[in-house]
């Protein structure tokens, strides 16, 4: 089998694995991605947080990201019933970006990926990664090109940044369950039709379903007069309807007075998908020569649209952790990349958790939400999970305290 030699290899070419590779880049580090599909490809996550901004200009792909004409994202609006509260990232509690964009996928991921080709990337379209060694002196991967031959690619340093793919967790035994109970999700794109003053595009638009406290649709206002549109519930929630995926989502829709009637003239014009099962967990994001990005490592849950900016931080950790390493200097990976990571990704957790049992709704659409209160909450939802001068973040068990007195 013929046998190639890089620094770094690179599993996927989604939001981590291009971060990572114009980090690395960066740094002169020769990199090579292997990317399962053709770009542009579908992809689910389509609104950003602030905080993902500072880690797509430390990669050096912001110009490319701004000058792509996404759609403009200020914050994060949401509907109970005829209770209407809305966030905006501009007062928040946390220094940095504020604002951001909601992205078709296609089009985001192929950009940031272009960017790190023009960083000195090579990306490898319609290769697979289908085996990995781990145990040698360095890790290698088999690789299926489009043309139907295996290679060999062995590295200095491994990413797998193979999101849902979840390449190393599979062949090397790291999956373990997610605490979250099985939740799915029907979405797709829509011509909304909108009218202009009852909505605001420049922010995600969360709404609860009327009956149950569990069940949310997001609306995701794009650029070009489009929208996202999703649901989320427990999968035997989801199952009590039938039809095409398109029809399901409807009904559920329907049953939501304030979003149908936001929708009432939509034009459906793409069949709806389905995702189930999606919350995912490892034993360990890292491993001698390697390491996990993004949604190779954990995966929480959609509602605090946390996916992306979870992605690039983990790229930019791993990044600054490689440089040490390659320089010679004593890494441990669990201090240095495991641990502080999962630092933010269990305050979104704690908020996920305040979501989905009713606690956090009381919180926000709480008449007299002090303004303090108010903008320490608006720099989570923008991103600033790693924040620990934020009170909620150095200690998340606040929350439960403020749904106490929220409940009262
Ligand atoms: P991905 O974006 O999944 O990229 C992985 C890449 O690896 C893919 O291109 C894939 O083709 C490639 N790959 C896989 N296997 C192989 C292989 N064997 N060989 C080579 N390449 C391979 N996040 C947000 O930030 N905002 C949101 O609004 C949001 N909404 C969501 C809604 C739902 C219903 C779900 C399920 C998730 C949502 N997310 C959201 C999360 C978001 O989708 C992910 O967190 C994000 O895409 C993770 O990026 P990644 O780079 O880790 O992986």
């Amino acid at each position: 089998m013929r046998v190639e030699q890089t620094e770094i290899l690179i599993i996927g070419a989604g939001p981590a694995g291009s971060v990572a590779a114009g980090l690395l880049r960066k740094q002169g580090r020769q990199v090579l991605v292997i990317e399962k599909e053709q770009f542009p490809r579908f992809s689910i996550g389509e609104s950003l947080l602030p905080q993902s901004m500072a880690y797509i200009e430390e990669a050096g792909f912001l110009r490319d990201v701004v000058e792509a004409g996404f759609q403009y994202k200020n914050g994060a609006a949401f509907r109970r019933g005829e209770q209407r509260t809305a966030f905006d990232f501009r007062d928040k509690f946390s220094e940095g970006w504020a604002t951001t964009y909601q992205v078709q996928r296609a089009d985001f991921d192929h950009v940031l990926a272009k960017a790190a080709e023009k960083a000195g990337a090579e990306i490898r379209y319609r290769h697979q990664v289908v085996s990995v060694d781990v145990a040698g002196e360095r890790p290698s991967v088999n690789v299926l090109s489009p043309e139907g031959e295996t290679y060999q690619v062995c590295a200095r340093f491994l990413l797998d940044a193979s999101g849902f793919g979840r390449i190393l967790p599979r062949l090397l035994d790291l999956e373990t369950p997610s605490a979250f109970p099985v939740r799915g999700a029907y979405f797709t794109h829509i011509e909304d039709h909108i009218p202009v003053g009852s909505f605001d595009r420049n922010k995600i638009l969360v709404s609860v379903h009327p009956e149950h406290v569990d069940v949310w649709f997001w609306t995701i206002p794009f650029s070009n007069g489009r929208c996202s549109q999703g649901v989320v519930a427990r999968t035997e929630f989801l199952e009590r309807y039938s039809g095409t995926e398109t029809e399901r989502l409807r009904a559920i829709i329907a049953e939501t007075p304030t979003l149908a009637h936001l929708l009432k003239d939509a034009v459906w014009d793409t069949p709806a998908r389905k995702l189930t099962g999606y919350a995912a967990n490892v034993k360990s994001l890292w491993g001698k020569g390697y390491a996990l990005l993004g949604n190779a490592g954990e995966f929480l849950d959609p509602v605090f649209s946390s996916g992306v900016t979870i992605a690039v931080k983990s790229a930019s950790l791993a990044a600054a952790a490689i440089a040490r390493e390659f320089e010679g200097e004593p890494v441990d990976w669990e201090a240095d990349y495991a641990k502080p990571l999962k630092a933010g990704v269990d305050t979104f957790r704690a908020f996920v958790e305040s979501w989905y049992d009713g606690g956090f709704q009381k919180v926000i659409f709480h008449e007299n939400g002090a303004p303090e209160i108010r903008r320490m909450i608006s720099a989570i939802l923008a991103g600033y999970a790693w924040d620990r001068s934020n009170p909620y973040v150095a200690e998340p068990r606040r929350l439960k305290t403020l749904e106490q007195l929220c409940s009262a």
